[in-house]
């Protein structure tokens, strides 16, 4: 269990599943490039958490909800969650329904955290783990179930269901803990070319050309393992 002030930002994992290294120069050693994409990333989260909360056919839609999971050590913010209270009275606020439901209640509400992002879906579990790791702070946070949510994408503009499967929720707090790892041991891994690495905003700061063959993955396992 994690302490508040031991949280380390939801969004860093979707660093961590693009890139070890990656997510360090970010979160360790403070570097960040803005770049296009990032720029245009940015500016649909900002566009997602803007605005009012809203109810439309019986959904009602909170925007830009602050998040944190003491168990995972994780906090951050959900673009859009949709909510589904079945016998809510009208007039009555989101909070004081919360409040008021019993347990049983609020766990047969559907609740659909939905994340926007930039460009197509991806190959890798990258922004499934962030999204799941929302799910997983509003359950702690609210007592409630998510077993499900969805990603929006740019590109097409259409938008992805996401089952929060065991699976899901396991590769998440390995993701977690290993954010935790690198993070709180200030450890930096060297730079492993792949083909990642023509679409890392941080290329130029990080020289995978140059690094990758002065600092051996021998050298870094052994580094972690002393810091364990
Ligand atoms: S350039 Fe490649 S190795 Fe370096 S941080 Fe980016 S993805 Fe990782």
């Amino acid at each position: 269990m994690f302490s508040e002030d031991q949280l380390l930002p939801i969004s860093a994992l979707q660093h961590l599943l693009f890139c070890e290294r990656q997510c360090a120069l970010i979160h360790v050693e403070r570097l960040w490039v803005e770049n296009r994409l990032t720029a245009e990333g940015q500016q649909l989260h900002k566009k997602a958490h803007d605005g009012k909360p809203e109810s439309r056919d019986g959904v009602r839609i909170t925007r830009g909800l602050p998040l944190h999971s003491l168990n995972l050590g994780l906090a951050g913010q959900a673009d859009v969650i949709e909510w589904e209270p079945p016998s809510v009275r009208l007039g009555t606020t989101l909070a004081a329904a919360i409040r008021t439901a019993t347990s049983v209640e609020r766990h047969r509400w559907r609740i659909t955290p939905v994340e926007y992002k930039r460009g197509k879906s991806k190959h890798n579990d990258c922004d499934r783990v962030q999204l799941c790791a929302q799910a997983i702070c509003l359950e702690e946070m609210l007592d409630v179930s998510i077993p499900s949510g969805a990603i929006f994408y740019g590109e097409p503009r259409r938008r992805e269901p996401v089952d929060f499967s065991p699976e899901l929720r396991e590769t998440t707090a390995n993701a977690a803990r290993r954010l935790h790892q690198i993070i709180d041991g200030r450890l930096t891994p060297p730079a492993v070319k792949t083909k990642m690495c023509e679409n890392c905003s941080l290329v130029h700061l990080c020289l995978p050309n140059v690094t990758s063959h002065t600092r051996s993955a021998k050298a870094w396992i052994e580094k972690i393992l002393d810091a364990t």
